[in-house]
Order: C-alpha cells, then sequence, then structure tokens
C-alpha cells in the first residue's frame, strides 16, 4: 500500500492542488493492489509511474469578443493521457468550473473506462472554463472557433478525436467542425457526436443515458431482479440525465427526480419527459419552469439542500443514476440511500460518488456500477461513429443501440469476472479498475518504453 501513499505524495508535488486527480488515482491504485503483487513485470516496467503522467498536455488562451464588442479570454485545454491502444478520445467539457485537476481527472477516468470497452481508443479529455450560461449562439460560436484555433493543430483522425461533455453538445461540435475543416480543408471525421446531417451515428445523443440504464438492468438480473416497476432517482437534466430517463421510462421503472445547478424537482408520478425536453433541449431553461406545466410537482432550491449533500438523494426509492457531476454524491448521502432501501447505483455522470460514498455502497452489498463502467457506452457509440466515418457507411439506430447493449454487456461481465478471479466477488469498482488498467498495462509493455 505504500506505493499508493508514495505515487500521490509524488504528484502532490509534481503536480499541486489538483484534489480531484489525486482522487481518481488514489480509486484506481486501491484497486490495484492485488494485480500489482501477482505480476511484478508491471512494477518492473513503471507502469503506475508512466500511467499516472499523461503523454501530453496542452493548455492555452481563448480570445473571443462577447456581443458587447468586450474582448474575453478563458483557458483552454486537452490533455492526451494515454495512446496504448488507440488514438485519444474522450470528450470536452466547457464549465466554469474547469481546471486542470478536473480535466486531468477526467483524462485518467478515460483511459481506464475506454480500455473497459474492448474497442480501440486511448484516453484524452480537454474544455475550458467558459461558462455557456446566458451566451448567445454568436457567442458560443465564436468561442468555439477561437478554441480551434489552437486546438486544431493537435488532433486529427488517428491522432485524437474529441467529443461532448458537460456544456458541449452538437452544436458546440458543429461550429468547432466547421473551424477545423476550414483551417485543415478536409472533411476528416476529427470528432463525435457529430449531426446525423453530416457524419454524426444515429444512437449516439442517447447512448451514454441508454448505456446506462443497460448496465443497470444486467447488474439486476444477476441479482433476479428487473427494473420494470421500480422506483428511481436522477440527478442532472443534461443529456446524460433526459436519456437515462426515456430508457427507464420505456423498460417500466419511474424516475421520479431530476436537478440542475440551482434545484432539484421531484415528480411523484414520473418526471414528464416530453416537458423536460421542451425546457432543456429547446428553451435551455431552467428546471422551475417544470412547475407551469406540472404544478404537483415539488421544487428544492439549492438553498435548502442538506447541509451535507444533496436533496435528490432523500427519496425514497428502489434505483439511484448520479447523471449530473463530480462529487454530486456524499457519504450521508449513501447512507440515507441505504437507510431508503435502494438496491442499485449506476452512474451515469463521472465520479459522481464521492470515495466515502462508494465505501459505503460496497459496505452495505449494493450493486454499485462505477463511472467508467456504467456510463461507457459514450464513448463506445463514439467508437461506432468513428468506424462508421472510416468505412464511410451509416447504420441504422436499431444496429447500433443493439451494438451498444452488446458492448455494455461485456462491459458489465468483463468487471464482474475480474473482481470474482481477484477474490472481491461483486465489487465492479475492483472489477473495472483491474480489467482497464490490464488492457492498458500490457499494450504498454509490448510496445516498450515510449
Ligand atoms: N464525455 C463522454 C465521456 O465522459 C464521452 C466521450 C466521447 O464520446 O469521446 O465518456
Amino acid at each position: 500500500m505504500t506505493y499508493i501513499h508514495d505515487t500521490i505524495v509524488k504528484l502532490q508535488h509534481s503536480s499541486p492542488a489538483q484534489a480531484e486527480f489525486y482522487q481518481a488515482v488514489e480509486e484506481v491504485l486501491d484497486s490495484l493492489t492485488a494485480i500489482l503483487e501477482h505480476a511484478p513485470k508491471y512494477r518492473q516496467q513503471a507502469i503506475i509511474e508512466r500511467m499516472v503522467e499523461p503523454e501530453r498536455q496542452i493548455m492555452f488562451r481563448v480570445p473571443w469578443v462577447d456581443d458587447n464588442g468586450q474582448v474575453q479570454v478563458n483557458k483552454g485545454y486537452r490533455v492526451e493521457f494515454n495512446s496504448a491502444l488507440g488514438p485519444y478520445k474522450g470528450g470536452l467539457r466547457f464549465h466554469p468550473s474547469v481546471n486542470a485537476s478536473i480535466i486531468k481527472f477526467l483524462g485518467f477516468e478515460q483511459v481506464f473506462k475506454n480500455a473497459l470497452t474492448g474497442l480501440p481508443i486511448g484516453g484524452a479529455k480537454g474544455g475550458a472554463n467558459f461558462d455557456p450560461k446566458g451566451r448567445s449562439d454568436g457567442e458560443i460560436m465564436r468561442f468555439c472557433q477561437s478554441y480551434i484555433n489552437e486546438l486544431y493543430r493537435h488532433i486529427g483522425p488517428t491522432t485524437d478525436v474529441p467529443a461532448g461533455d458537460i456544456g458541449v453538445g452538437a452544436r458546440e461540435i458543429g461550429y468547432m467542425f466547421g473551424q477545423y475543416k476550414k483551417l485543415v480543408n478536409r472533411f476528416d471525421g476529427v470528432f463525435t457526436g457529430k449531426s446525423i446531417l453530416w457524419g454524426g451515428s444515429l444512437g449516439r445523443k442517447e447512448a451514454t443515458g441508454y448505456g446506462c440504464v443497460y448496465f443497470a438492468s444486467y447488474m439486476l438480473a444477476d441479482r433476479k431482479q428487473e427494473l420494470a416497476g421500480k422506483t428511481c432517482l436522477v440527478s442532472g437534466s443534461g443529456n446524460v440525465a433526459i436519456y437515462t430517463i426515456e430508457k427507464l421510462h420505456q423498460l417500466g421503472a419511474t424516475a421520479i427526480t431530476c436537478s440542475d445547478s440551482a434545484g432539484t424537482l421531484y415528480h411523484a408520478e414520473g418526471i414528464n419527459l416530453a416537458t423536460l425536453k421542451q425546457i432543456k433541449e429547446r428553451e435551455q431553461g431552467r428546471l422551475t419552469s417544470y412547475l407551469q406545466h406540472h404544478p404537483e410537482a415539488v421544487y428544492i432550491p439549492c438553498s435548502d439542500y442538506p447541509a451535507d449533500g444533496h436533496a435528490v438523494w432523500r427519496y425514497k426509492a428502489d434505483l439511484a443514476f448520479p447523471c449530473a457531476t463530480q462529487n454530486e454524491l456524499t457519504q450521508a448521502d449513501a447512507e440515507a440511500l441505504v437507510a431508503n432501501g435502494c438496491l442499485a447505483v449506476s452512474e451515469g455522470a463521472n465520479m459522481p460518488s464521492t470515495q466515502d460514498a462508494v465505501a459505503i455502497f460496497l459496505r452495505h452489498g449494493l450493486a454499485y456500477g462505477p463511472g467508467k463502467a456504467a456510463n461507457a457506452g459514450g464513448v463506445a457509440t463514439s467508437q461506432l461513429e468513428m468506424a462508421q466515418n472510416a468505412s464511410m457507411l451509416s447504420w441504422s439506430f436499431q444496429e447500433v443501440d443493439e451494438k451498444l447493449q452488446l458492448i455494455m454487456r461485456n462491459i458489465y461481465t468483463r468487471a464482474r469476472d475480474t473482481a470474482a478471479e481477484f477474490g472481491e466477488p461483486g465489487n465492479l469498482v475492483l472489477g473495472a479498475n483491474i480489467a482497464g488498467f490490464r488492457r492498458v498495462a500490457d499494450a504498454m509493455i509490448e510496445q516498450g518504453i515510449v
């Protein structure tokens, strides 16, 4: 265990003040003790030391002009973490909280997540501390163009293929792709999550949310349970939350909550998805306007949240789907879920549960699908988009969805079987981390010290 401590101490010196990054590293290293003991080659080859250091980090100025003619400056990032398994792959996040720590934790997670899919993709993440909230379409376009004015030279269909994340959807991908094409004069499959009019894949938009629900259904099936009839808590109201709710409702479960950065919505008879899509996909509005359509629903503003956590996790339900952002589910929230009889947690967001919360889930024997396994359907379908672009074909929605289900099933069985192999049956954190690690580490060894 001292190597975990030593690695974190070294990172604290070489990469100071990156709390989220240390958290992600610690969680993975915690799982690796057994495999490092079994296979000394990983220590001899300094695999851990190499894995925690990104292959390349790009940080740059993103200047742009707002609608009032004011010059604004943001900080842009792309962290190319590991390319042992394929081109760098991972999303871009535009959010005011973005900093080097957040991008590095996301990039580090992405390496293991992408490995776990079994597909040939390396791991990366990027973004900017830009707040799209309240910005006009013209401002978003100018920001995206300026961001790509630097990033274009670092990306390419066999080099690094960005996609969306929080604050980056089809509109932003469109503006970034347009500027990339203008600069390089090539129509490359360099982004995923593109519009289906010009190279996107059917099913990509739905994939993260649908995949997260498929993952929950496989966890439940092993416990002789099914989704139909279950009451579910969902946090968030972005792309992942919306398509998690859609798939839950299609499979006969009921999502009774969702949230945004201002508050939580509780609707006992089930969230009305048409209203939610209207507000979030078309009006870019706030959840409070849901009450105009459904006055019987309850809205809890952030100011009324419990001091030790989030209102969304305090309702009684069978299943929980954290689909908003990192560290949105605390130890006290996890205790509340357990006390209310929650059976399973499937994470649509990246690292939404704190380490203390994860410990509670595992101690109480909940079926717990960590984000890097449960939300991998998004990036997996991005790889299907790359495959379609490379072959100049496009597949039907049904074909993509069938592949997604198969990939999610494989991810689940890989994590479950690896956990059992290493003596901790049911611990999908351990299983996912070891299975992802083994694939990347073995590829790195075969490719030499580079
Ligand atoms: N941002 C998503 C994730 O966290 C998707 C990345 C991608 O499609 O490349 O996995």
